[in-house]
């Protein structure tokens, strides 16, 4: 009794977790709320499972703390720029989990209470079976997830043949192995499943990593939910439920701001493609305006009101620092600023966000693209900072352009744009800009913090 309702709370801990979350603003409540879910969850934990004696209570106490302090380590030391592959390596851990557990089951199966006069319950056998399968592909999709992200490993191309033929496999074992409880079957399947996240994986291009990541988040989360009906474990059914759903949540966002389909995503499409590609080439000889540092501060003197706009590129120049610096200065002189945020701007979702906050650029100058669209027709300039993408009109009116559906900031309409990226060239969906050789627009061609340091020297 105690014990579950003991769960009970930490589950609602969980859900007041991710609703904290959600906003810049609630964030670290959220996080602080996640962490009272997971204490009260291993105290019950402890209860439920009644671990008796010094010896035991010791080794339980020693393992949290190596877990804990090896999780702590890597969390305050990872830069903000490396999270993505934070999290795949942490959810590999979740799949490894979700196998050792379907193992034990297994191999064990009267200690979990899953035993009747027939043999082991079938739907026990198929919670088995799936968690298992589903755990070995979050592992090994994580752990490619992760090298890739990582620059680590670049990928290979795996024939659709050899993934179809891995899935059917592991179907046939796993229906055979819920059929005759054979446990050799059950080990090639999790093997199998092992093999087909790594191909499943290895093929996807770098930058759609976030979508893998969060639908890996989400098998994880279905495989621990599984277990969790093995384990008659409420706890875990339903925090699996809310990892799993949140994940395939998030996933559709992502493909839902990038306008393509999870399929897409999965079989490698929509990547750079080809003839946006040449498009581009023949595109770079077209005329377009190159300004200065000292230009462009002349411009924003005068302005009244600028939005500034940060992509990908302020990610790898590391500039939101420096665009604070801009901005205050900007502010102090009465000039209204602020920040005009795509969903999808960046390489996972709220990276633009995570970036600003540890350069503590003020929450409700922090506007999503809803909310500002509008102001571009009438501010001054729209400062925009190694986005691309997110701001190709290509998507509004081109039905050929691969990112062509996905709702876009409406920078052109500002009286005049400043894209500071390194050259001429595109995005990463590969889609020509026709903004940058717009009469309004200002190219300020290098990187990026170094331009916005040069244009506060020129303030
Ligand atoms: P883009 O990749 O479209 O553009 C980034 C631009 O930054 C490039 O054109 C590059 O130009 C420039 N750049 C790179 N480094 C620097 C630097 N050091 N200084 C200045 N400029 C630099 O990024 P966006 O943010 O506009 O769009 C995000 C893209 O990622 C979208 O296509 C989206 O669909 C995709 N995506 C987003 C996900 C998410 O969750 N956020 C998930 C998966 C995909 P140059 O090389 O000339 O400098």
């Amino acid at each position: 009794m105690v014990v579950d309702v003991l769960y009970l709370i930490a589950a609602v801990c969980f859900i007041f977790a991710l609703k904290g979350l959600s906003s810049p603003q609630s964030a670290s409540h959220g996080n602080y709320c996640g962490i009272a879910g997971i204490v009260l969850a291993c105290v019950a934990t402890y209860i439920s499972v009644g671990i008796s004696g010094a010896f035991h209570t010791l080794n339980t106490l020693i393992a949290i703390a190596i877990g804990g302090g090896i999780g702590a380590c890597i969390a305050t030391r990872v830069s903000m720029t490396d999270l993505p592959q934070m999290v795949a390596g942490f959810h590999s851990l979740v799949g490894l989990a979700a196998v050792f557990v379907a193992f034990s089951t297994c191999f064990a199966p009267e200690l979990f209470e899953i035993v009747g006069l027939g043999g082991v319950f079938q739907s026990s056998l198929v919670e088995m079976g799936l968690g298992s399968a589903i755990g070995a592909v979050t592992f090994s999709g994580s752990i490619i997830a992760f090298l890739k992200l990582d620059g680590l490993y670049k990928g290979n191309n795996v024939p659709v043949f050899i993934n179809a033929f891995l899935l059917s496999s592991i179907i046939c074992l796993l229906t055979y192995f819920v059929t005759t409880e054979c446990t050799s079957a059950f080990i090639i399947l999790t093997l199998l499943a092992f093999i087909f996240g790594a191909t499943l994986i290895a093929p996807i291009g770098g930058a759609d990593m976030p979508v893998i990541v969060s639908m890996l988040n989400s098998y994880s989360g279905w495989a621990t939910s599984g277990i969790g009906f093995t384990l008659h474990n409420d706890l875990l059914i339903i925090t699996g439920a809310i990892v799993g759903s949140s994940g395939a949540i998030l996933s559709y966002i992502m493909c839902k701001g990038m306008n393509r389909s999870l399929l897409d995503v999965i079989s490698g499409g929509g990547q750079s493609n080809s003839s946006n590609k040449s498009d581009n080439q023949s595109e770079v000889s077209r005329a377009y305006k190159n300004g200065s540092a000292e230009d462009a501060a002349f411009i924003l003197k005068n302005a009244s009101s600028v939005i500034i706009v940060p992509g990908y590129g302020m990610a790898t120049s590391q500039a939101q620092h420096a665009l604070k610096e801009m901005g205050d200065i900007m502010q102090k002189e009465g000039v209204k600023v602020r920040y005009a945020i795509h969903p999808v701007a960046g390489r996972m979702p709220g990276h633009m966000n995570v970036l600003l906050a540890e350069a503590s650029v003020p929450y409700e100058d922090v506007c999503e693209l809803d909310e500002i669209n509008r102001d571009f027709a009438s501010c001054d300039v729209a400062y925009v900072v190694g986005a691309n993408d997110v701001t190709n009109p290509a998507a509004k009116h081109d039905c050929s352009s691969s990112i062509y559906g996905m709702p876009i900031l409406e920078v052109g309409k500002a009286k005049t744009v400043l894209f500071l990226k390194r050259s001429m060239g595109a995005g990463y969906a590969g889609v020509d800009n026709e903004l940058f050789y717009a009469q309004n627009t200002m190219m300020l061609l290098g990187d990026a913090k170094k331009t916005t340091e040069d244009i506060i020297k020129a303030l």
